[in-house]
């Protein structure tokens, strides 16, 4: 048993040195991702219940040369660790609205621009000028953003933002809760921050189809969100299935796989000329 366990010791410390040897490679290439053009944007679209383009949302990638691909459920976290994420998301704010005004003035058509911002950057404090400055630079009659934001953020936070959320209200910027349901303030955010749409979480979605309990839930926040005036939208969508469960419970809005896959700005721009 002692032999057994002395390996077992080995072998966890082994794959823990290599997990922070792995880490420490992330960090290092992360510094130098921005400069070397590696940070890119897909745009995945959002439909309205006619299956009509309501907006798009931008998600980052990053591919580096000798790490692949690398989810942004890994890189953000560790570039708001190491102080990189204001210099990233203003990155991806500046260039989202960059390609998605250039193509709206192209079809000449409008639709909405959401931008995922993480709790920190949100906290930031010059957050709300970087968006005001790239708000400047894209002003079209096009142009409509939306700020994705997840709950996690507002536990402490929600009386300080306050000035902040008036703000992006005087500059017609709607504010959408991300991954609704998954958090532990999602109710109490409801009430004190002034948001214009619910994205309610692909965890729910999943299992509409098969569970009943799922079903009543993902209705409940439907009703709800609607009863506040709010615009609720479902993600993670996959299958026809599930878009006829969500219509007739009166969903508005629809993003997922079933629809689109997120897109390259070329592609994005075929997918909105031939739409499904
Ligand atoms: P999220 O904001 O909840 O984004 C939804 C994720 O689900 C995206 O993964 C998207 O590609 C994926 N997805 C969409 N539809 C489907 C579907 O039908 N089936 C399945 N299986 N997946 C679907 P992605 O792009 O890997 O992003 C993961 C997370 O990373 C995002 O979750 C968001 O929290 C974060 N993220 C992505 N882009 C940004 C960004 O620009 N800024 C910040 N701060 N966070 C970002
Ligand atoms: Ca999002
Ligand atoms: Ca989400
Ligand atoms: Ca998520």
């Amino acid at each position: 048993i002692a032999k057994k366990s002395k390996n077992c010791y080995v072998f966890f410390s082994k794959r823990i040195h290599l997990q922070l040897i792995k880490k420490i490679e992330i960090e290092q290439a992360l510094q130098n991702a921005l400069v070397k053009n590696e940070i890119t944007l897909v745009y995945q679209p959002q439909l309205n219940a006619q299956h009509e383009l309501y907006g798009v949302e931008a998600l980052v990638r990053w591919n580096n040369e000798k790490l692949g691909i690398i989810s942004p459920e890994i890189f953000i976290p560790i570039a708001e660790k190491t102080g990189l994420m204001p210099a990233i998301g203003a990155y991806i704010m500046n260039k989202a609205m960059a390609d998605i005004s250039t193509l709206q003035y192209k079809m000449k058509k409008s639709f909405k621009l959401s931008i995922n911002v993480s709790a920190r950057q949100f906290v930031q404090l010059n957050f709300f000028e970087a968006l005001c400055d790239c708000l400047n630079c894209y002003k079209s009659p096009y142009m409509d953003i939306t700020i994705e934001i997840t709950e996690s953020l507002f536990i402490e936070n929600v009386q300080r933002l306050r000035p902040i959320f008036k703000k992006m209200k005087e500059q017609n910027v709607s504010l959408s809760l991300d991954d609704f349901g998954t958090g532990y303030s999602s109710l109490s955010m409801l009430k004190n921050v002034p948001i214009d749409e619910l994205k309610i979480d692909k965890s729910f979605i999943d299992f509409i189809t098969d569970n009943k309990n799922d079903r009543a839930m993902v209705e409940s926040i439907i009703t709800m969100g609607k009863n506040l005036g709010m615009t609720v939208l479902a993600e993670g969508v996959e299958t026809e299935k599930q878009v006829t469960i969500l219509k007739n419970k009166g969903c508005d809005l629809y993003q997922g796989y079933y629809f689109s896959k997120p897109l390259t700005l070329d592609a994005l721009e075929v997918f909105i000329g031939n739409p499904r």
